[in-house]
């Protein structure tokens, strides 16, 4: 690991003082679960790294107006364990209960899981977010059995958060300070497809800190399902995330979020809207499944992940049917 200048500024103004205008200037540094993977092997060498643990104002879960204000630097444990998000976003606690270890439950932030970088293991081996070589795609020629069967390109590795995925289906939205003042940006809107390696795979410049996620208070009933390899310390296969506003045993408008298939979260519109109007059974809820696959196009390794989307949907549209 290269050395690195270390900052641990205890307010957000003094933060954001000290981070630069390119990503080698400074990084953010929060649970440190995926930062410092990052820098030991290379990805990232920053000349300064900020640390965020001691700022009060980034941490807290707690009401603000209609909606919960979860602070950016909430382990994915005390996400889990919070009673308001327990009794309010399940989608929430089973996408960080999802993460499996305890270590990186107490480590890992909310805030970084949505920043993490993706797994992918050609950029992790210094190929680029766009993983080519010599003009070739590696991923499209090589081993791509956990790449994205969505998004088109030319990105083809997988977005690698959990909790964004349920954040979108939630409708919440990413609260942002940089040194030109605050922003928030609608969660679907955060993730980025890159266009070229010099691109963020989110909508955050190098001098921005993610401060928080706002997300509604609205009676919406909400799951999360994910296709994991049993017990593995791994990130999922493939994932859905939905959330149901009924009257009755209607639905009035539902959002179906796919995680773990494509370059971002996709958000499944066919498989939302085509459940208007209907009650949630198998029939339907498999119709869905059916709906929000239909626009996979799989590489040589990976179409099992179709039939994973259309399973993982079915699943969670029948669990939060259950809450209604
Ligand atoms: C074995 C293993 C299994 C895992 N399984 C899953 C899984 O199933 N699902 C899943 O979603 N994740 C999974 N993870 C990833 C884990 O959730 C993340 O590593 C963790 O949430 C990152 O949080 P952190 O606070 O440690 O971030 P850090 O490692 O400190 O930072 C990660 C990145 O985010 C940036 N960053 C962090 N916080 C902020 C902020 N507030 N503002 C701006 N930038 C910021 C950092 O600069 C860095 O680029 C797994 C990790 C491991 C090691």
């Amino acid at each position: 690991m290269k050395a690195f200048e270390y900052a641990n500024p205890t307010s957000l103004k003094d933060a954001l003082g000290l981070l630069g205008s390119s990503w080698s200037d400074a990084n953010v540094l929060a649970g440190g679960t995926d930062q410092i993977s990052l820098m030991k092997d290379g990805i990232h060498a920053p000349k300064r790294v900020v640390n965020i643990k001691n700022i009060k104002e980034l941490g807290g879960i707690k009401k603000a107006g209609s909606n919960l204000r979860i602070g950016a630097t909430v382990t994915l444990d005390e996400l889990a364990g919070n009673a308001m998000v327990r009794g309010e976003f399940p989608s929430l606690v089973a996408a960080a209960r999802g993460v499996g270890s305890p270590q990186i439950m107490n480590m890992g932030t909310v805030g970084g899981d949505l920043c993490q970088r993706p797994r992918c293991w050609y950029f992790r081996n210094g190929f680029g977010l766009l993983a080519m070589k010599d003009g070739k795609s590696l991923v499209e020629n090589g081993q791509n059995e956990f790449h994205a069967i969505f998004g088109g390109g030319p990105a083809k590795f997988v977005s690698a958060s959990s909790l964004g995925p349920a954040f979108i289906a939630l409708g919440a939205k990413v609260e942002i300070a940089g040194a030109s003042g605050k922003r928030s940006v609608d969660a679907a809107s955060f993730f980025k497809s890159p266009a070229s390696n010099d691109d963020r795979e989110i909508d955050l410049k190098p001098n921005e800190i993610v401060t928080g996620v706002l997300v509604p208070m609205a009676k919406t009933n909400d799951a999360t399902y994910e296709v994991r390899v049993k017990e593995g310390l791994d990130w999922p296969y493939a994932t859905a995330s939905v959330s149901l506003k009924m009257k009755g045993s209607t639905v009035e408008s539902a959002r179906v979020v796919l995680g773990h298939v494509g370059p971002t979260p996709v958000v499944a519109e066919q498989a939302g809207s085509m459940l208007a109007g209907k009650s949630i059974d198998e029939s339907t809820a498999a119709q869905a499944g059916e709906a929000a696959a239909s626009g996979a196009q799989p590489l040589s390794g990976n179409a099992y992940k179709v039939q994973l989307v259309k399973t993982a949907v079915k699943r969670a549209l029948l669990e939060a049917a259950k809450r209604a």
